[in-house]
């Protein structure tokens, strides 16, 4: 007897049967197959455009070598890598697969039927869909107006605090958020740790955390985890540090709640390669500061650019901007991508009509403004 789709819906956990995947942006190869272009410029998915640090693309090569090894399931040299870099202990790292990861063991461990996340509007994709991935119910709470003069769109913290009661086991705040760009400063973001429950986990992720430094108030929450034995911190690899092809992450929390994560991580949820570049990347201080410098610089003129098109960016401390294109987004979208540039089109987080280009090189973003205003004022590409 053949199955039919139907049976195979029903046969899946409830939080999967209405779950729609993660969409990523779309890759350079697709690009090139779908639409024949051989020049191709990727903006979509908030990557480093100078590549890996050299160091880390060496250490990742030599790795390979080995690659006959299992890695080391414990991670010990990055662990101890990470614990110096933010003056903690190693016992309160875990190590992910990307971040993803780790915010998919934070779901995985601590959420499940008859639990609760909350988290803002317009968040990380990734929130939602672990959430109901555990089969928890999500809270979402309504993101500060489009007409906030600081943060539109950005979290509100304080509606954030009052959702999150004693039946909440998790809250996902994402400093600064994708894909608004928006962020949180210090003094707001303790008052809310101040008023979650001791017993709600509070989940800080930062995975553009060394891209915020023209915010004076953007606080390092990885430094208050003494404070705050709820609070959970996540980094990434993928973004400053361009290792998104090689994925790792990772959490810094108190080690009674690693050492919990720490039972349902895959024990090589973390490649050799993979640790063998973060390791490299996070010495190779040189690298970082340049990636920072470019970043501040071009995503000032691409702001500059895409004002003098019209359009408004929602503030952003990341590697990228998002701005409305109202009703010609999805045509505008399918006129870059003729064009070979990618940019990603972020319907999906309840922002219709809205488009995030992330922070290219000087070249890629001047192309890709040529590009945005050839198609707004016609002419030929
Ligand atoms: C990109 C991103 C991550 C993590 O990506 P990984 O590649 O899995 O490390 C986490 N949070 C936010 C908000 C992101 O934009």
């Amino acid at each position: 007897m053949a199955a039919s789709e139907s049976a195979f819906l029903d046969l899946a956990n409830p939080g999967v049967r209405g779950l729609a995947p993660y969409e990523p942006g779309k890759p350079i190869e697709e690009l090139r197959r779908d639409y024949g272009v051989e020049e191709v410029i990727k903006l979509a998915s908030n990557e480093n455009p100078l590549g890996p640090s050299p160091r880390a693309a060496e250490a990742a090569t030599a790795a390979v070598q080995a690659g006959h090894r299992y890695p080391d399931g414990n991670g010990f040299e990055l662990r101890h890598a990470i614990g110096e870099r933010h003056g903690v202990d190693p016992g309160r790292v875990t190590l992910g697969n990307g971040s993803n990861d780790v915010l998919a063991l934070v779901a995985q461990t601590f959420l499940g039927p008859g639990r609760r996340a909350v988290f803002s509007a317009h968040a990380f994709a990734v929130y939602p869909i672990v959430t109901q991935a555990a089969g928890a119910e999500a809270r979402v709470v309504p993101a500060l107006p489009a007409g906030h003069p600081e943060q539109p769109r950005g979290h509100d913290l304080e509606a954030m605090a009052a959702a999150t009661d004693e039946s909440v086991q998790v809250v996902f705040v994402a400093n600064p958020n994708n894909p608004t760009g928006t962020w949180v400063g210090g003094e707001a973001l303790r008052r809310f740790l101040d008023a979650v429950p001791a017993t709600t986990l509070a989940v800080v992720d930062e995975a553009y955390f060394e891209y915020a430094v023209e915010e004076a108030d953007y606080p390092d929450a990885s430094r208050w985890l003494d404070d705050y034995p709820n609070l959970i911190v996540t980094r990434s690899f993928s973004k400053v540090h361009g290792l998104g092809g090689l994925r790792a992450g990772y959490a810094l929390s108190h080690p009674a709640v690693a050492e919990l994560m720490n039972r349902v991580r895959q024990p090589f949820n973390c490649s050799g390669p993979a640790q063998a570049a973060a390791v490299a990347s996070l010495a190779d201080c040189e690298y970082l500061e340049r990636s920072v410098a470019l970043n501040t610089e071009q995503r000032a003129v691409l702001r500059r650019g895409l004002e003098e098109l019209g359009f408004a960016p929602l503030p952003s401390a990341g590697n990228f901007l998002t701005f409305d294109a109202g009703d010609r987004a999805a045509e505008l979208n399918e006129g870059l991508l003729r064009s070979g540039v990618i940019v990603r089109p972020v319907d999906a987080y309840d922002l219709p009509g809205h488009l995030r280009v992330s922070v290219g090189t000087p070249v890629e973003n001047r192309t890709f403004l040529a590009a945005l205003s050839r198609q707004l004022h016609g002419g030929t590409s």
